[in-house]
């Protein structure tokens, strides 16, 4: 069996390079005489480990001292819960731009802690594609104004900033995160959970900026309380090393092949092939409005869906991984997160037409 190309939504592929180099140093770490998973988390070497990764992801992103950057667990999904614990207050409000299936979690689970406010949404239109600019405005009384960046379910990506005025602006980065540069200044609070553009599961990426923190609400635990992670170093109890170090091995593969503007370069060159292919068939359609299209996961349905599954296992033999849309959607997605590379979507492409070819 050799490694494939893997379309998977999350858990995603990660960089051979990665890989190899974590494989390397398993079981004896720099000197340490054991594995990095087996460091205590308070030792030196761990803490230089943290530290690094941070000061990577600081450069990779540009995150100044105004924001406090934090490694926690329980996936974006426990975010959706942490962010208004610690930013709603009691009784407050926050509103929320709805794109799809993960503006709807965020929506949900965050109405069990106050007033959620949905500004604007795409649900009539199927969410075929993202709000726009001119269809909302933040009330000043909000506590935060919420947006999902890039809806990795439909395949739908924003392709600007929204304005939330005096508010806070919160994003849920988890399936673009690192995949175009951004003005982390624009933003008060970025979270991502890793599987996707980061590293592997159990790791959670919290960037907020420092001064929403100790306003969480009493009783919020002090493992989901910001200012509490911010203050240990987060280390308020036993961080997920490993993933931290492999996080730390994900940023520095990024920085060592050209940082974030050279992935959002080959990021366009790779879903750009992607939709043509699509785009100049009658055989494969994404009915996502074209300005509104995401870079990191590509929808696409076959027009005699009866091929399905031929095609996905076709797909399989080649080697090209996980390409079924998902249970809500159906179809076919290909999550072309950074570590997949260009050779993975040339390899789909090529499948693709070959495919056409024989049963279009
Ligand atoms: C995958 C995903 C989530 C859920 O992440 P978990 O880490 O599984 O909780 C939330 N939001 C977006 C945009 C996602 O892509």
């Amino acid at each position: 069996m050799t490694r494939g190309y893997n379309f998977c939504s999350g858990p995603a592929m990660l960089p051979d390079a990665v890989m190899q180099r974590a494989q390397q140093e398993l079981m004896e770490w720099q000197g340490t005489g054991m594995s990095v998973m087996e460091l205590s988390h308070r030792s030196d070497e761990f803490v230089r480990v943290l530290e690094s990764a941070e000061s990577r992801l600081r450069r990779l992103l540009g995150v100044s001292d105004d924001f406090a950057v934090l490694f926690v667990q329980g996936g974006a999904t426990l975010q959706f819960s942490c962010v208004p614990m610690n930013l709603m207050g009691r009784g407050g409000a926050a509103e929320f731009l709805d794109t799809g299936t993960w503006s709807v979690k965020a929506i949900k689970e965050a109405a069990r802690y106050g007033e959620a406010r949905v500004l604007a949404s795409t649900k009539s239109e199927n969410y075929l594609r993202a709000v726009r600019a001119d269809e909302f405005t933040a009330s000043p009384d909000a506590a935060y104004l919420h947006y999902t960046p890039n809806e990795t379910i439909g395949g739908v990506e924003f392709d600007y900033v929204p304005d939330s005025g005096a508010v806070p602006l919160v994003a849920d980065m988890s399936s673009c995160i690192l995949s175009k540069t951004i003005n982390v200044d624009d933003y008060d609070l970025i979270y991502a959970g890793a599987q996707k553009n980061i590293g592997p599961a159990g790791l959670t990426l919290v960037i907020v900026r420092r001064s929403l923190l100790g306003k969480a609400l009493p009783g919020t635990p002090s493992l989901l309380d910001y200012q509490a992670q911010a203050e240990n170093g987060s280390m308020v109890n036993t961080p997920p090393t490993f993933a931290i170090y492999l996080a730390g091995l994900v940023f520095e593969w990024l920085e060592s092949n050209g940082g974030v503007a050279a992935f959002e370069r080959l990021n366009a060159e790779k879903s750009g092939l992607l939709y043509r292919v699509i785009d100049d068939s009658a055989f494969y359609s994404n009915p996502i409005m074209p300005d509104h299209r995401s870079r990191m996961n590509v929808p696409f349905i076959l027009a005699d869906e009866s091929l399905n599954d031929r095609f996905l296992a076709g797909a399989q033999e080649a080697g090209l991984y996980n390409l079924q849309g998902h249970r809500s959607v159906g179809g076919m997605r290909a999550s072309i997160y950074n570590a997949m590379p260009l050779a993975g979507v040339e390899a789909l492409v090529s499948y693709m037409k070959e495919f056409e070819q024989r049963h279009g």
